[in-house]
């Protein structure tokens, strides 16, 4: 049977990294393993042994051709660990460039992965706005809470069209303020 592979993604800040990680610890408890796989950290060891950059949140910031090409070899190496496991993809629908909005799993990608099911996990805009004011560990770019609604937008759109392309399911799962449980507890039904 072929291993399961679930993607998760959210616009910078929103947690889905916080609540990935505390899903999958729960569902060890169950006896139920995933491995999970950052695609931004394979993207920016590539890039990182490249010279491109010094740090993840520059990876954004390279010429779209150049992250594209890094996205490609990244989803290779991904495609590669789900033959061996279950795995969970931390990864971004859309990333915020300075050219644009650029798809997180173009079709290249999409073949390589065939992914089971996508998760968006989402927030209010000024929920999001102040978690990246707190967060001091990264370089988030600055936005309104208008501009941080359109990336949720388009990340909503950009899941649909994965979707169409797969047959991949995807599950909306809210990280609200103070209710990170509940987040965990509705990723941990959807990867059982
Ligand atoms: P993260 O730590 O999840 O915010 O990821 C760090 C960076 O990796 C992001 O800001 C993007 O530049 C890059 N990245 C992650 N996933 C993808 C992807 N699927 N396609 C292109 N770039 C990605
Ligand atoms: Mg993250």
């Amino acid at each position: 049977m072929k291993n399961k592979v679930v993607v998760i993604v959210g616009v910078p800040g929103v947690g889905s990294t916080t609540v990935t990680n505390k899903a999958i610890d729960e569902l060890k408890k169950e006896g139920i393993e995933y491995k999970i796989v950052n695609f931004g950290t394979v993207m920016f060891e590539i890039a990182k042994e490249e010279g491109l950059v010094e740090h993840r949140d520059q990876l954004r910031k390279l010429p779209p051709d150049i992250q594209k090409k890094i996205q490609k070899m990244a989803g290779k190496k991904i495609a590669e660990m789900a033959k061996e496991a279950n795995i969970v993809v931390d990864t971004h629908s859309t990333i915020k460039t300075p050219k644009g909005y650029l798809p997180g799993l173009p079709a290249w990608v999409l073949e390589e992965l065939h992914p089971d099911i996508i998760v968006l996990i989402e927030a209010e805009t000024d929920e999001i706005l102040m978690r990246r004011l707190s967060d001091e560990t990264r370089q988030r770019d600055f936005e309104s809470t208008v501009d941080i609604g359109e990336h949720i937008f388009m990340n909503r759109c950009a899941a649909m069209t994965y979707a169409v392309l797969t047959g991949a399911t995807v599950k909306i799962i809210k990280n609200r303020d103070f209710l990170l449980d509940k987040a965990v507890k509705e990723l941990v039904e959807v990867l059982k």
